[in-house]
C-alpha cells in the first residue's frame, strides 16, 4: 500500500506534506518522497529509503520551496525496494515539470509497459505508475487535463493518483474507487490525503471524500471539479476499513473506528464464546474490534498481548531466538492476566496463519486454560492484485485448508472467522460498494495474464501501492 498526500496555495507547501506524510506513514514504511513546486513552475525533489523521519530533516525541507506539493510513502506490493521506484516521480515535459504519487495498482501494467516499450518509451523504473508519464507526454491532447485523462483511460485496476503539472495540482481516482482519496481545505490552501488523519495533523477541514471517477483540478486554492471518467459499479477496498486505515480516519465516508467496532459486535453475534474471563486484542490494528467483541457479549476487555513498536522492518532476526522469534521480537503475552484464564483472542485476520500460530503458543506459555481465536472478518482465501500486499493464493492458509484444519494448525480451543455477510453489513453506508476479492474471490475487473499461470509477482513489473 502506499500513502500520498497533496497541497496546493500554501506558502509551505513541502512543510504541510512532510507533515501529512508523518500521519501517512502506515501506508508505506520502505521509502518516502516529496516535490515541491514554486510559482514559476521550477520543481524540486527529495526523495529516499526509509521512514519519513529518516529521509527528511529540517533543512531538506526548508530546501523544498514552493506553493504546490506532493509526497508519497511507499510500500511496494511486488519485492523491488529500488530507489529508483520511490516516489514521487518527476520529468519534464512540454507543458513544464510533471509529478506523481500513485496509490493502487494497475491491473495491466505489463500489457502497458510492453506497448510503450514497443512504441519506443525509455522506461527507467520498474513500477507501473511510470507509464502514467509516458502515457501523458506521449499524448497528442492539447490540455494538460486530456493528456492526463487519455493516460488514465488506458489504465485498468485501482489507482488514486496526485499529479502536477507546473503549479497546478491534480486528483484523479479510478472509476471504481478502490482506494480513498480526501479533499480538504486548511486557510487558503488545499490538501488531498489518503486518508483523513492526514488532514488532521496540518489543521485542515475535510471537505469532501474523492467518489470513484473524481478528477480534480486545484489552482491558486480553486477547486474545479472536471469531468468525471466513465462510470463503473464502486468498489471500495474493505480491506481499508478492516485493516489498513488508521482508526482516527474516515474512509469513504464512514468512521474506520466505529466500522470496526461494528465487526467486533457482529463477530460476538456469530461466535460467541461461552464461560470465557476476558477479551483481547492483537494489537492494534484489532484494538476496536476487540472492543466491539467485548461489548457486545458483556465480557472484560483486557490487554493481552503488548506490542513493542520500535521494530522496524530491516530488524535482522537472531538465529536463536528460534522458529517464533518474528512473534516475540513483536509482541509479548501478560502473564497476570492470561494464566488460568479462557480467553478470547481478536484479530483482524489471518494470513499465512504463521504469526497467530507463533501468538496462540505464547499465549498458552503464559498459561491460559483456553483459547478462543476470533478473526473480525472472512477467510483470506484470494490474492489482492489492487494494491495489499499478499502472498501468492499458495500461502494464504485459507485458500486450501477449511476452518477446522486451521483451528488444529493454531492449535486453539475454538476459531471463528466472520461471514462475508456481516464484513459488508458491518458497513453504515451500502454494502454493496466493496471489493471483496481477497475474501470471496469476486475480482471486480480482470486479472493480471501473469496472475493465472506463475502466480501475481510479475518480474517485469513493481507494483507501487
Ligand atoms: P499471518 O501470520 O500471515 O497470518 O499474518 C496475520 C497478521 O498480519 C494479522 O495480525 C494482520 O493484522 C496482519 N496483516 C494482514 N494483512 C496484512 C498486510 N497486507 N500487510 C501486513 N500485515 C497484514
Amino acid at each position: 500500500m502506499c500513502g500520498i498526500f497533496g497541497v496546493a496555495n500554501h506558502p509551505e507547501a513541502a512543510r504541510l506534506a512532510y507533515l501529512g506524510l508523518y500521519a501517512l506513514q502506515h501506508r508505506g514504511q520502505e521509502a518516502a518522497g516529496i516535490v515541491a513546486v514554486d510559482d514559476q513552475g521550477v520543481a524540486r525533489v527529495h526523495k529516499g529509503s526509509g521512514l519519513v523521519s529518516d529521509v527528511f530533516n529540517e533543512d531538506v525541507v526548508r530546501s523544498l520551496e514552493g506553493t504546490t506539493a506532493v509526497g508519497h510513502t511507499r510500500y511496494s506490493t511486488a519485492g523491488g525496494s529500488a530507489e529508483v521506484n520511490t516516489q514521487p516521480f518527476l520529468v519534464r515535459y512540454r507543458e513544464g515539470t510533471l509529478a506523481i504519487a500513485h496509490n493502487g495498482n494497475l491491473t495491466n501494467a505489463a500489457a502497458l509497459r510492453r506497448a510503450l516499450i514497443a512504441e519506443g518509451s525509455l522506461l527507467q523504473s520498474t513500477a507501473d505508475t511510470e507509464a502514467f508519464i509516458h502515457l501523458i507526454a506521449r499524448s497528442r491532447q492539447e490540455t494538460p487535463e486530456d493528456q492526463i485523462r487519455e493516460a488514465v483511460l488506458r489504465a485498468e485496476g485501482a489507482y488514486s493518483l496526485l499529479l502536477t503539472v507546473g503549479r497546478v495540482l491534480y486528483a484523479v481516482v479510478d472509476p471504481r474507487g478502490f482506494r480513498p482519496l480526501v479533499l480538504g481545505r486548511v486557510d487558503d490552501a488545499i490538501v488531498v490525503a489518503s486518508e483523513s488523519c492526514a488532514l488532521d495533523i496540518v489543521g485542515a477541514k475535510q471537505v469532501c471524500a474523492l467518489e470513484p471517477g473524481s478528477f480534480v483540478r486545484i489552482d491558486r486554492g480553486k477547486v474545479e471539479d472536471l469531468e468525471p471518467l466513465p462510470s463503473r459499479e464502486s468498489r471500495r477496498c474493505v480491506f481499508e476499513l478492516v485493516y489498513f486505515s488508521r482508526p482516527d480516519s474516515v474512509v469513504f465516508g464512514e468512521s474506520v473506528h466505529q466500522y470496526r467496532l461494528e465487526l467486533g459486535r457482529q463477530l460476538a453475534r456469530e461466535h460467541p464464546v461461552s464461560g470465557a474471563d476476558c477479551v483481547f486484542s492483537v494489537p492494534d490494528s484489532s484494538n476496536a474490534a476487540a472492543l466491539g467483541y467485548a461489548r457486545e457479549a458483556g465480557i472484560p476487555l483486557e490487554h493481552g498481548l503488548i506490542r513493542n513498536h520500535y521494530v522496524g522492518r530491516t530488524f535482522i532476526h537472531p538465529v536463536q531466538a528460534g522458529r517464533d522469534a518474528k512473534v516475540k521480537i513483536k509482541y509479548n503475552a501478560v502473564r497476570e492476566i492470561i494464566a488460568g484464564k479462557s480467553v478470547v483472542v481478536v484479530d483482524d485476520s489471518i494470513v499465512r496463519g504463521t504469526t497467530s500460530r507463533g501468538l496462540v503458543r505464547m499465549i498458552r506459555e503464559a498459561g491460559a486454560r483456553a483459547v478462543h481465536f476470533r478473526v473480525a472478518s472472512p477467510p483470506t482465501t484470494a490474492p489482492c492484485y489492487y494494491g495489499i500486499d499478499t502472498p501468492t493464493r499458495e500461502e494464504l492458509i485459507a485458500s486450501s485448508h477449511p476452518v477446522e484444519e486451521i483451528r488444529r494448525f493454531l492449535s486453539v480451543d475454538s476459531l471463528g472467522y466472520l461471514s462475508l455477510e456481516g464484513m459488508l453489513h458491518a458497513s453504515a453506508a451500502d454494502p454493496n460498494r466493496f471489493c471483496h476479492a481477497c475474501f470471496s474471490g469476486e475480482y471486480p475487473t480482470d486479472i493480471p495474464p501473469e496472475a493465472t499461470t506463475s502466480g501475481f509477482v510479475a518480474e517485469a513489473v513493481i507494483h507501487d501501492s
